[in-house]
């Protein structure tokens, strides 16, 4: 890919959000835009890295491992500036593994899953976590049911090893994102109730993104209108 046109590519998402911002009446500088490298090769966090961007998302835990294993930071200091977030379904035996290779991991979904990953601390630090919600009908998508999010949640902040950080959601196909979103908005504030600083609504892809500003996100996870079409899995 030409490196000019993902420089354009992402200044022109920027410009939309910071306008889908300023339209909510919401600062744009309160917006983290997360963009989601994958299926690309590791090469091109290498290029969004030289044009300013320090979070980056991931969905599998095996191509996490293997970017961070070629992004060596000794050979590249400015890639120790990365921000890694997995976005994707973990399976609770990988979550050594993805804990070891992210920041933050927004899909937490369950109270297995949550154990596992308090489990695999290493040091004393605390690994960022969000509470998944499923804002559709079927249960085999990603998240806890909206009303067991709030107990997931309380369950998390038991555990000293995660920081609560807020919710995650990936909007339904079948229905108005704004709709979904204002689901996720109100069980944000509720977690927020019993964790003030659980203050991340993780929510907006390139399709949608600016319902979810609307809705009150803060963090978007942006793929392929930045990235370009992603290649297709070998
Ligand atoms: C792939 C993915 C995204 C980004 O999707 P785009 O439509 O390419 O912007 C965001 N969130 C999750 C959970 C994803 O898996």
């Amino acid at each position: 890919m030409g490196e000019p046109e993902l420089a354009a590519r992402l200044s022109a998402i920027d410009e939309r959000i910071a306008e889908a911002a300023l339209r909510a009446g919401r600062d744009p500088g309160e917006i983290t835009r997360i963009v989601v490298t994958k299926f690309h090769p590791a090469q091109l966090v290498r290029e969004l890295r030289a044009l300013g961007v320090v979070e980056v998302g991931e969905n599998r835990q095996q191509e996490l491992t293997a970017k961070r294993a070629e992004l060596r930071t000794d050979q590249d200091p400015a890639l120790d500036d990365l921000r890694w977030h997995f976005i994707g379904q973990a399976q609770t035996n990988k979550a050594a593994a993805i804990r070891r290779a992210s920041d933050a991991v927004h899909s937490v979904d369950r109270v297995r899953l949550a154990d596992a990953l308090h489990r695999a601390a290493e040091d004393d630090g605390a690994l960022d976590v969000l509470v998944q919600v499923n804002l559709t009908t079927d249960a085999g998508r990603g998240g806890s049911a909206l009303d067991e999010a709030e107990s997931l949640a309380e369950h998390v902040l038991r555990l000293d090893s995660l920081r609560l950080r807020g919710v995650m959601a990936v909007a339904p196909l079948d229905e108005e994102p704004a709709r979904a979103f204002a689901r996720l908005r109100s069980v944000a504030d509720r977690i927020r109730g019993l964790a003030p600083e659980a203050t991340w609504i993780s929510a907006g892809m390139t399709a949608d993104f600016v319902s979810a500003i609307d809705a009150g996100a803060t963090h978007l996870r942006i793929g392929s209108a930045i990235t370009g079409p992603r290649p297709a899995r070998g």
